[in-house]
């Protein structure tokens, strides 16, 4: 590998938007045999808009309001979307203590004169009722409201799959790359948009540490992987991943521990780096 090469190919990258942190990230990205995919924000445009609210013996709103003055403290896309639907409908977040998020599966805290609120993954926030498969079946990612253990309401939230993901997509598997989505959202959700993708590989719920432990066993089985995520969820599978990608828009976290940073939040440019980066070796041969 001349150094020489490898300089020129990262400068095309940066001008490009697509900037690897040394030579070793672009020699990885031009190596590299299986693409590990986050479904929200990388897929997924990562921008939810909340659809519906539901209440379970107290108000749409109340549930609405409660939900969002947990989320308050979260950085998540989620999180964002219920503040923004709360905004919308003119409610206040109220003060909280005693905040904890759990990674992968939602927020908790105790909303002064209301009780401990927990907004998150049905079954994790509190038995989930039936209301939530219909939600499901419209592909849509539910967050449970419970109050002190027990169901109180459902939000609804769409997160369309960006325009570039299905041709980004394409391209990869064109490569011969093999490409793998794994998702913290439940598995109706995950299925579609993994059809939508063209994507046949894929699994749901699965938590940080077993997307990292799906990146482990891709590479025992011989692959050069890279991850693309944008969460702090995805953060022990780009650690551990040959090569991780991160997207410009995506947590802090992500973007100070990536291999290449996307300037685009947009999987056609993912493709492109590792051609870049194959077109690069190929050269120094
Ligand atoms: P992904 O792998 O698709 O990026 P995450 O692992 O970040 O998803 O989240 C998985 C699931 O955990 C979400 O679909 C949601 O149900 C729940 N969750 C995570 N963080 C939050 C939050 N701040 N508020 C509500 N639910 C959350
Ligand atoms: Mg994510």
């Amino acid at each position: 590998a001349t150094p020489t090469a490898v300089m020129v190919g990262m400068g095309n990258g940066a001008r490009r938007g697509i900037l690897f942190r040394n030579a070793a990230a672009l020699e990885h990205a031009g190596r590299l045999t299986a693409l590990v995919l986050d479904k929200t924000g990388t897929l997924t445009e990562g921008q939810p808009q909340v659809r519906s609210v539901q209440g379970f013996g107290v108000s749409p709103e109340s549930v609405l309001q409660w939900a969002a003055s947990v989320e308050a403290g979260s950085e998540h896309p989620l999180a964002r979307a219920v503040l923004a639907e709360a905004r919308n409908r003119t409610l206040s977040p109220l003060a909280v203590e005693a905040f904890v998020a759990t990674i992968g599966q939602g927020v908790e805290a105790h909303v002064a004169g209301v009780g401990r609120i927990r907004v998150g993954v049905p079954g994790w926030a509190g038995p989930a009722p039936a209301e939530v498969d219909a939600h499901y079946a419209d592909g849509l990612t539910v967050l449970a409201v419970a109050r002190d253990g027990q169901c109180i309401g459902l939000i609804a939230v769409a997160d369309p799959l960006r325009a570039t993901s299905v041709e980004a997509v394409r391209r990869l598997k064109e490569a011969g790359v093999r490409v793998v989505m794994l998702t913290g959202d439940n598995a109706a959700t995950a299925r579609r948009v993994a059809a939508e993708a063209g994507i046949t590989h894929w699994q749901a719920q699965v938590r940080p540490e077993e997307k990292a432990a799906e990146v482990a066993r891709l590479k025992a089985e011989g692959h050069i992987v890279g991850m693309a995520g944008d969460g702090i969820n995805d953060a022990p599978a780009l650690a551990l991943a040959d090569v991780s990608f991160a997207m410009g828009t995506g947590a802090d976290v992500a973007i100070e521990a990536a291999d290449v940073t996307l300037m685009r939040a947009d999987l056609v440019h993912l493709a492109d780096a590792i051609r870049l980066s194959r077109a690069t070796l190929t050269k120094i041969r």
